[in-house]
């Protein structure tokens, strides 16, 4: 029945086409002395100009359609045109040993992008991607080469190595009907665009991938993370079905989606959006959303040289809750290391970073950083409800660290207030709960918070002891697995103690088949893509509280995942 290739899956829906790779002319440097060293050099001069410019453009394209924090990602290109680290090497090519501006720069850029690419670092590894694609621009135009601009040649399934955060945004959606990618994960850059842009994705499928031949029938289902090869007619047929009715089916469902969630038996549930930025916020609200539960600020601090000061990320949070309207905004203070490196935030290598400096305690070593954060918080949090959530707590030290850290900021925006210049505002803090120890002891640390949200990404990575970007055991990584389920019992177990209430925002909260048992198990509110609200609230409203309670129970009784997932299934 056609072969069947699996991967992770980065953004919902179905497509069906011939596989198609990125073309990209391959540059030929002609061969043969420089001219004059001045003239080579203005030669490059005007090559890094034009790429400069070029690259500008194709931000500001995005940042138009996709958010101004996704943009954010050429200015990282941008900084490789001014880098002395390879400008250097190539001038001094071009004016000690006689060489063309082309072949020049060509070295200059192979041996950075070598020395990245050996690193263990997956971050170095992929900024090499990057800088090639970026000095590859650059070489079109000294030798006057139309720039590779990859591209589809007719409409199909893009299939590729990797993709570039620039090979993602030129992507024309007319042309590119679903992406498949051998390499990444779910949360890389390329994933991230392809939900913004709405193409059907799965990546990190692995390099069987890339032997296809061009044009070969590949079906992607976005959601169940599958990429079907030469599959016969009446599967493809199939497909193209459920591709329709599915559509139908969210089309329906979107009538409803801004009204809000409640059980056959009267329970309100608060279904919100996860975002990366205050841009995305006005589209979650017309998909439904309740609030954000989820405001990932990593996205601010990524990809640019200088980390985002006090105002500017008090400016962000503000258009956030302002484009909210009064609905709850909740951030989550800077959950930066192992997945979500920051490359200006210089930190110490690290064997196992998803087991070190990640998360709340870089928060607390940073101080500093920590503080401007909450600080921008409160001073938010005068005029608008917030929620303030921290990272990656495994300790009841490292939340008490962080209240005082929380109280710290308050006083010193409280300074600022004139006297009597209105009340102290209430915030809401909690702390995600996404490491085992913290679900263990969570009627302990529900003494000191407001709330709990449960990161499944992470908790199941950490529970299951399955890194959640590695292929290999994507079989372990299961967050329906029992053991999971029951860590998210001992957390609401906990909350209950003290009457907190308990969010889910990791992806498990968007898939609707889990959502009554969620709500079974005693979560309350939902956080997940925008996209998926319109069938988690219809998912919602299709249950009573009882039902979901059995559901519950049953599940936690399973022996596996996939026993939990066949009880779903037919319930
Ligand atoms: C999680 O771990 O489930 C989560 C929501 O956080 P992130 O995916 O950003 O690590
Ligand atoms: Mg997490």
């Amino acid at each position: 029945r056609g072969e069947v290739l699996r991967g992770y899956a980065a953004s919902p829906g179905i497509a069906v086409g011939p596989s198609r790779r990125f073309h990209t002319p391959a540059l030929d440097v002609p061969e043969g002395e420089g001219k004059e060293p001045a003239i080579e050099l203005a030669a490059l001069g005007s090559a890094l100009r034009e790429t400069a410019d070029a690259i500008a453009g194709q931000r500001d394209g995005v940042a138009a359609r996709a958010g101004e924090h996704e943009a954010s990602i050429f200015d990282a290109h941008l900084l490789f045109l001014r880098d002395e680290a390879l400008l250097g090497p190539a001038r001094a090519a071009i004016g000690d040993d006689g060489l063309t501006a082309a072949r020049a720069w060509r070295d200059a850029v192979d041996e950075m992008a070598a020395t990245w690419a050996s690193l263990e670092d997956e971050y170095m590894q992929a900024r090499a991607v990057d800088l090639r694609s970026v000095g590859d621009q650059v070489l079109a135009r000294i030798i006057d080469a139309p720039v590779p601009a990859p591209r589809l040649e007719a409409p199909g399934i893009l299939v590729a190595a990797d993709l570039t955060p620039a090979d993602t945004a030129g992507l024309d959606p007319e042309m590119v009907r679903g992406i498949a990618t051998a390499h990444g994960g779910p949360t890389s850059h390329a994933a991230v665009l392809a939900r913004a842009l709405g193409i059907p994705a799965v990546v990190g499928i692995g390099s069987r991938l890339l032997e296809l031949a061009e044009g070969s029938m590949t079906a992607i289902d976005g959601e169940a993370g599958e990429v079907r090869i030469d599959p016969p007619a009446d599967v493809v047929a199939g497909l193209e079905d459920e591709a329709r009715a599915r559509e139908e089916r969210l089309a329906t469902l979107r009538d409803r989606a801004t009204e809000p969630a409640v059980t056959l038996d009267g329970v309100a549930v608060e279904v919100a959006a996860n975002v990366g930025g205050p841009d995305e916020v006005e589209a979650a609200v017309g998909a439904g959303a309740d609030g954000i539960g989820l405001f990932r600020t990593e996205f601010l601090f990524m990809d640019r040289a200088e980390l985002p000061d006090e105002r500017e990320q008090e400016a962000a949070y503000r258009a956030a809750a302002e484009a909210l309207e009064g609905r709850p905004l909740l951030v989550r203070t800077l959950d930066a290391g192992a997945d979500k490196p920051i490359a200006g935030l210089e930190q110490e290598p690290e064997t196992n970073p998803f087991l070190g400096m990640r998360g709340i305690r870089l928060g607390l070593e940073r101080p500093e950083l920590l503080g401007a954060q909450l600080r921008a918080l409160c001073r938010v949090a005068a005029d608008h409800r917030l929620r303030i959530m921290f990272p990656m707590v495994a300790t009841t030290d490292e939340l008490a660290a962080a209240r005082v850290a929380l109280e710290e900021a308050r006083a010193q925006v409280g300074d600022e207030r004139a006297p009597g210049g209105g009340a102290e505002p209430v915030i809401e803090v909690g702390i995600m709960v996404e490491v085992p120890s913290a679900a263990l002891m969570a009627s302990t640390l529900a003494g000191d918070c407001d709330f709990f949200s449960i990161g499944t990404n992470d908790l199941t990575q950490y529970a299951m002891a399955a890194d959640r970007g590695n292929e290999h055991v994507a079989d372990l990584n299961d967050p329906l697995h029992p053991a999971v389920l029951r860590l998210i019992a001992i957390t609401v177990e906990g909350a209950a103690t003290r009457d907190r209430w308990v969010g889910v925002c990791g992806e498990l909260a968007g898939d609707e088949l889990a959502a009554p048992v969620l709500l079974g198990l005693g979560v309350r509110e939902l956080s997940m893509a925008a996209p998926a609200i319109a069938a988690v609230k219809h998912a919602v409203r299709s249950t009573s509280l009882d039902d979901a309670r059995a559901l519950a129970s049953s599940a936690l009784a399973c022996a596996t995942a996939a026993e939990v997932r066949a009880m779903l299934a037919s319930p």
